[in-house]
């Protein structure tokens, strides 16, 4: 039933883990209890990260409370347009952090180009 939510070899390890074995209807009520709170109450602890060779995003960069928020113009140096990975704008992985750069990269582009028209 486990592997129904976890995957698989993850559901068996924590299963065996916690000394389930047999059938589901055979174990105690406490023993499935436990589990269950044990499961409920679960809490991973990172022990490292995989560094620089696997990074695919990086926190921190250039404030945006020091940028226009529709031009990407920094205040303090008109002229100079920041976007993307260059700001302070993390995003989840799954296409954020591309839309970021793309968006503001664009709302940047407009910005240089209607100034040069005037
Ligand atoms: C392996 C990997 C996987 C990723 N997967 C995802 C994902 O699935 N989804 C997601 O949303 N984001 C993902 N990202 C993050 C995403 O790629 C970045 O957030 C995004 O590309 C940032 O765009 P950017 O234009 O700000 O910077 P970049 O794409 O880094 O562009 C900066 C450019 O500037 C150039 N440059 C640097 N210095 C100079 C210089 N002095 N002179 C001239 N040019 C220079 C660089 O060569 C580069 O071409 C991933 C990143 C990595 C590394």
């Amino acid at each position: 039933m486990l592997a129904e939510a976890l995957p698989k070899r993850l559901a068996a390890h924590v299963a065996a883990e916690a000394g389930l074995r047999g059938n589901l209807a055979d174990c105690s009520d406490k023993l499935l209890k436990s589990f269950t709170d044990g499961l409920a109450d679960w809490r991973l602890k990172p022990t490292g990260s995989e560094g620089y060779r696997k990074a695919e995003v990086t926190l921190g960069g250039i404030d945006t409370d020091g940028l226009d928020a529709r031009t990407m113009e920094a205040r303090a140096v008109p002229g100079l347009h920041v976007i993307g990975e260059a700001m302070d704008v993390t995003g989840w992985l799954g296409g954020y952090n591309f839309q970021w750069a793309w968006s503001s990269g664009w709302a940047a582009g407009q910005a240089i180009a209607q100034k040069r028209r005037g």
